[in-house]
């Protein structure tokens, strides 16, 4: 094992965070290290990340504020403009107007990465399996037995963050962990619809149904501990009265899912050299699981933060408190949202709802 090069900064995961955090950085005269197990890099694509894809308008504004567009191919069929929500409960069914876009999330991954300037040096296929940090650097290890050090870490590693359960050990994560359960059926129904589903004997937390090019994508997230996969096959077995029968599975997917219940934390530490971001700091809507505009978010206030210079961890506290307080709000709703009686009532009352 032989360390090599010095870097200013290490990133670690090249998700929407970590790859928009690399993208920004990268002007910034720092010498940047962007580390990632999956193959970003070459095909076929191995270790998907569990997602369903669609870019809301939050995180489309942050694309735009940046000037990212997205080529045609990242898109996927068909686009959606609204969700049918269903509670499998009360048997009530809305639609409501939604302006996601619906996205191939392998393809924005690939997209993001490619964005980079190559003065970022990228190392894909790379597992991080232990880091140290000793003499004021960081010692990344691999399971290619190769080492990296840097002064900074930034931990864009998802909900199982690696950096986060080494150095941010003592601090709470006020989150309920979830563990999310997709299944991938092949599909060539074109007027297939987007459902949002709910049901309580199932999980206190929702499932979700959408075509995507071919396919249509059945998942829901479950309290970690519950026997996810045979509720899995309970909700499967409900949908067909819905006219959502599945035949082939091409897939099966599942993924950590952190529910954030309480005001979220900035995680920095170390005198502003080790800092989280996105999923990793537990940044998702606890109501509907959108992710994307806070892993942009973050992202974008940790470059800003790192702009600005001098006690970046306060600058990067300051610049996150608007997306921490819109997190809050969500977890307030959340609240409302998944109570059965008052979504009755929302649903009853056809608030908002397609007439
Ligand atoms: C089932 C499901 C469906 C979802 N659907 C949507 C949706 O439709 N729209 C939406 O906005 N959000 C959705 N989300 C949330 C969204 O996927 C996340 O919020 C978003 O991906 C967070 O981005 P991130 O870059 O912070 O983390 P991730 O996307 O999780 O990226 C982390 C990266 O770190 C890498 N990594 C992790 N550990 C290591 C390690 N030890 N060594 C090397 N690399 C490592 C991973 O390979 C990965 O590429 C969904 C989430 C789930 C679970």
């Amino acid at each position: 094992m032989n360390a090599i090069n010095i870097y200013d900064i290490a990133i670690i995961g090249a998700g929407p965070t970590g790859s928009l955090l690399s993208l920004l950085l990268a002007g910034q005269g720092y010498n940047i290290l962007l580390v990632d197990k999956r193959n970003l890099d070459s095909y076929p694509p191995i270790r998907q990340k569990a997602c369903g894809g669609l870019l809301s308008p939050d995180a489309q504004r942050v694309l735009a504020s940046l000037n990212l567009n997205l080529p045609n191919d990242v898109l996927a069929n068909p686009q959606l403009f609204s969700v049918t929500t269903i509670d499998l409960n009360t048997r009530l069914s809305r639609n409501y107007q939604r302006f996601y876009l619906n996205m191939d999330r392998e393809k924005f991954d690939r997209y993001l990465s490619s964005k980079i300037h190559p003065n970022v040096s990228k190392r894909y296929s790379v597992l991080v399996s232990k880091i140290e940090y000793a003499d004021n650097l960081y010692v990344i290890h691999t399971n290619t037995n190769e080492k990296f050090s840097s002064k900074i870490l930034i931990g864009c590693d998802g909900a199982g963050s690696i950096v986060r359960k080494i150095f941010f050990k003592q601090d709470k994560l006020s989150v309920k962990p979830y563990y999310a359960i997709q299944h991938v059926y092949k599909c060539e129904d074109a007027s297939a619809k987007y459902y949002a589903i709910f049901d309580k004997t199932l999980t206190d937390y929702s499932g979700w149904a959408f075509p995507k090019d071919n396919t249509f994508t059945v998942g829901m997230a479950f309290p970690e501990g519950a026997d996810g996969n045979s509720l899995f096959d309970k909700l499967v077995y409900k949908l067909q009265d819905y006219g959502l029968s599945v035949n082939e599975v091409i897939r099966r997917e599942g993924s950590l899912l952190l529910r954030p219940n309480g005001y979220a934390k900035v995680f920095a530490k170390n005198n502003s050299t080790l800092f989280l971001a996105g999923e990793a700091a537990g940044y998702v809507s606890p109501s509907s699981a959108e992710g994307f505009s806070f892993a942009f978010n973050s992202a974008c206030a940790l470059y800003e933060s790192f702009k600005k210079g001098g006690n970046i961890a306060k600058h990067y506290r300051n610049k996150t408190k608007k997306m921490r307080i819109t997190l809050f709000i969500k977890v307030i709703k959340a609240h409302l949202l998944y109570n059965q009686f008052i979504r009755k009532v929302i649903m009853t009352c056809n608030i908002r709802a397609i007439k």
